[in-house]
């Protein structure tokens, strides 16, 4: 098996790419197996970012690794510019635990939740040598699975996947992958895997949907029925090495929402509601903040007010865990009068903002969607928090949902609602304004789309309505809701398509920076069949949908009677123990899962041991810690979130800053360029009390990435007296090692007017080139020649540094505190510093101050 290793064979050229740390792996958790039967590429059609935040992608992470004959690693979409590196270098796409490219790997997994993410998944196999289309691989490629609740209609998508796993991955996949690698062991070519995976009863493949009998579903979705009951530990996934779009730890605290709002795609897909065990989520948080290292946690579900006793769970976690500066976050809680004290609560530790999802804004038009979000009754809430301190509100709506009736327009009435509650309130109105899909397996999925035209005339009276001083207004591009409609209603044409569109350039479509809508006009414009009509149009009742070969388990009788429903503005009763609407979703083992709320305050659960809060800084701790590989590459800011977590891993007694946003007092002496690897970075802490230097590495190396190690600390303690200084004020500058790429290009500079005049401009210390053998030479500059040292050597070789030179940093210097001698060991400074400080100390002692 091939291994890449892009730290090393990139090095060069990544310095060229955006936020090349996304492609390196080497993150803190990450799961690396040296051997294994079967090697599953888990994939996600987007970013690295995005891709890290994914609930889905953690959950398939933990479980695949957690087979012990399955070796799972992750491999995201390339941005354009790493794609076009990877060609141009002629290296396919790769994992990024262990380099794998994705076409020596038996299984591409991914997970879309979006259907437009599908030009990401052709990118991943464009760029990790995978034909695009199922009917081009051979026995040695990957056998490509899909999964997730964007793959609820197959069709678009089945000529470039082999098969779909309809459902929840606790519910089969596993033991599916689990039996795959038992296979594989005993020989079993990709062919009979492929076979195995087809008979799954969850599983949709083409070749099955052409065989269907009698119109009959050929795959039923997968419930896990032990949600609520589960024990396991917590989810194991490695901490991200830069900033992502959920830049925090997630427990899922409940799956599938009661509401049975008619709208929601993910409302009928996750049913039925399944509430986690209150311990497994205490036990969850404890791992994320242990051994995960947040300090902020999201309880995930789909309707998080609808947790029986949130409040206690709430009131419990942020006891148990203030003194951790950790705090909690509920992103999809029904604001309502109960809540906004746990929203209260919430803010104790950092403050959060009001979300209403109104979707429709008159009273009528809520009781045809399965809502009850009452417009007085949004007021009454709104003056409450107003009186609670409150001062902003974000409000969601929808244009285009089929609910309009007696010559009303939904544009006019969201901005009726809007300017009455602006002005009933006063409150600061943030008005988000989405456009409705009628998805599959919805009671909508038979309605019309609106067409661009109208959606865009819609929002620009809703844009123009709004006075900008007291509203603001965001609405997204109708063309990305016209494409996302297409690949999510459409049939197996949509994916010719998608092919060509990608073809021409369209890859990443919901980024700014990527989209390429003229491109998807051209295609679509070019298409043997009228795109638009057949996306928007509206659908019999009794038509063969695209998508009935898929059942999620909501019968289709279900869904007509509950489009019935929302034509009369009727309710449907939550779903309950006791269900008097089934669905068709529950029996069997299956059913709705509910947590008793209990009324103590613990739960019934003791309380574990908590450390006091760190008490006064006492003592300052200085260390030098390497930086090296894929972790020369992680950005300052990202490098220092890395400590902060690691504090937290560590238990040791780190002080925090004061304020509403505590953070730990850590400080780097100097932020290294991108791609700068070095051997002695230097950095310095605090804390209440006077710990032994091996325990400090110890308990940090432990919990640090591993090309992240401290190599040496200095202890001291601080005096009451004598402020403590920066690092900077220490620092004189960095002994380098500069390693040309090319020998003639080095000469050609060292031999340059300009580098020996530099050279000349900074004499003795300030300049030393000590030695040169073969391409690299010993390099000691004052760090504020870093700069002009590198833009002069990128000057005269006239191309950018990354690409004339490897720079690696060897060791930090300090000022001699002998004003005339030379530089020194960074520690060096120190001595002096730590000497006088325990005499100040001792004296303070002595005096009783
Ligand atoms: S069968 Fe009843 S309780 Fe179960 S998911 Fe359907 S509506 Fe809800």
């Amino acid at each position: 098996m091939t291994h890449i290793d892009p730290a090393s064979e990139l090095t060069r050229e990544l310095g060229s790419v955006l936020n090349p740390v996304r492609y390196l792996g080497g993150e803190y958790g990450q799961i690396i197996k040296e051997s294994a039967d079967l090697t599953f590429a888990l994939s996600f059609p987007d970013l690295y970012e995005i891709a890290m935040s994914n609930l889905a992608i953690k959950i398939l992470y933990d479980g695949l690794n957690r087979l012990p004959s399955v070796r799972c690693e992750r491999v995201f979409a390339p941005a354009p510019d790493f794609e076009e590196l990877l060609k141009r270098k002629k290296l396919p796409l790769y994992t990024l635990e262990s380099g794998i490219p994705v076409n020596e790997t038996d299984i591409l997994g991914i997970s879309i939740g979006y259907e437009p993410g599908i030009t990401g998944l052709l990118a991943i196999l464009d760029t990790g040598c995978v034909p695009l289309h199922c009917a081009d691989r051979t026995e040695s490629d990957p056998i490509v699975l899909a999964g997730g609740c964007g793959i609820t209609n197959p069709a678009p998508f089945s000529q470039f996947i082999d098969a779909f796993f309809i459902g929840e991955a606790e519910a089969g996949l596993f033991r599916l992958v689990g039996e795959l690698a038992v296979l594989k062991r005993s020989g079993a070519s990709r062919s009979d895997l492929l076979a195995h995976i087809a008979a799954h009863p969850a599983v949709w493949t083409a070749g099955k949907d052409m065989a269907r009998k009698n119109g009959a579903p050929c795959a039923r979705r997968a419930v896990y029925d032990g949600f609520g009951n589960s024990s396991d530990r917590a989810v194991c996934f490695p901490v991200p090495h830069m900033r992502v779009v959920q830049d925090h730890g997630v427990v899922e605290i409940m799956r599938g929402c009661p509401n049975g709002c008619r709208f929601c795609h993910a409302g009928m897909y996750y049913r039925p509601q399944r509430m986690m065990g209150i311990e497994r989520i205490l036990s969850d948080v404890d791992y994320l903040v242990h051994r995960g290292g947040y300090r902020e946690v999201s309880l995930m579900s789909l309707s998080s007010g609808d947790y029986a006793g949130i409040d206690n769970l709430l009131s419990e976690l942020t006891a148990r865990y203030a003194h951790k500066n950790v705090s909690f976050q509920l992103p999809s809680l029904k604001v309502n009068s109960f809540t906004l004290p746990l929203l209260e609560k919430m803010a104790e530790i950092r403050k959060s903002g009001l979300t209403f999802a109104v979707e429709t804004p008159v009273d009528a038009w809520q009781l045809a969607l399965n809502k009850e979000v009452y417009r007085d009754k949004m007021v009454d809430i709104m003056l409450e928090a107003k009186r609670r301190g409150w001062s902003k509100a974000k409000f969601y709506f929808m244009v285009g949902l089929p609910v309009e009736k007696g010559g009303k327009k939904e544009e006019e009435e969201i901005v009726n609602f809007l300017l009455d509650i602006q002005d009933r309130t006063r409150i600061q109105c943030t008005a988000n304004i989405g456009i409705f899909i009628p998805k599959p397996h919805t009671p909508y999925q038979w309605s019309k789309q609106l067409d661009t035209v109208e959606a865009d005339r819609k929002l620009g009276f809703i844009r123009r309505s709004l006075p900008p001083g007291k509203f603001k207004v965001s609405t997204p591009w109708s063309f990305n809701s016209f494409t996302e409609a297409m690949m999510s209603r459409g049939d197996r044409r949509v994916g010719d398509i998608i092919l060509e569109a990608y073809k021409r350039g369209c890859r990443l479509d919901a980024w700014d920076d990527w989209a390429k809508p003229e491109v998807w006009r051209a295609v679509i414009s070019e298409a043997s069949w009228d795109v638009a009509a057949e996306t928007t149009r509206e659908r019999s009742l009794d038509e063969v949908l695209p998508w009935d070969g898929v059942n999620l388990g909501v019968t289709k009788d279900f869904l007509k009677r509950e489009k019935t429903r929302s034509d009369r503005e009727e309710l449907t009763r939550a779903c309950s123990l006791d269900c008097v609407e089934p669905c068709g979703v529950c029996g069997g083992k299956t059913a709705v899962q509910v947590e008793e709320s209990k009324p103590e305050t613990n739960n019934g659960l003791a309380l574990p041991e908590m450390p006091a809060r760190p008490g006064e800084a006492s003592h300052r701790v200085v260390v030098s810690f390497t930086k090296k590989k894929e972790a020369a590459f992680i950005p300052h800011l990202s490098l220092i979130e890395i400590w902060h977590k690691a504090f937290q891993r560590s238990g040791l007694p780190v002080i925090f800053t004061e304020g509403f946003n505590p953070m730990p007092r850590f400080e780097i002496a100097q932020s290294l360029s991108l791609g700068v690897g070095s051997d002695e970075e230097i950095a310095s802490f605090m804390f209440d009390r006077e710990i032994g230097v091996d325990e400090i590495m110890a308990a940090m190396n432990e919990s640090l990435p591993g090309n992240l190690r401290i190599t040496r600390a200095f202890v001291y303690p601080l005096t009451k007296q004598i402020r403590r200084e920066a690092l900077t004020k220490f620092l004189w500058g960095n002994s380098y090692v500069y390693s040309f790429y090319d020998k003639n290009v080095m000469d050609a500079v060292f031999a340059d007017s300009r580098f020996t005049g530099f050279v000349a401009a900074h004499p003795g210390s300030m300049l030393s080139v000590f030695a040169s053998r073969d391409s690299s030479v010993n390099v000691r500059l004052p760090f504020h020649s870093d700069r002009p040292f590198r833009n002069l050597i990128a000057e005269i070789a006239i191309l950018p540094i990354h690409e004339v030179v490897k720079i690696h940093k060897t060791a930090s210097l300090a000022f001699n505190p002998d004003p005339s001698g030379e530089p020194v060991d960074f520690f060096e400074a120190f001595i002096p510093v730590a000497e006088m400080n325990r005499r100040l100390v001792a004296e303070e002692k002595a005096s009783g101050k």
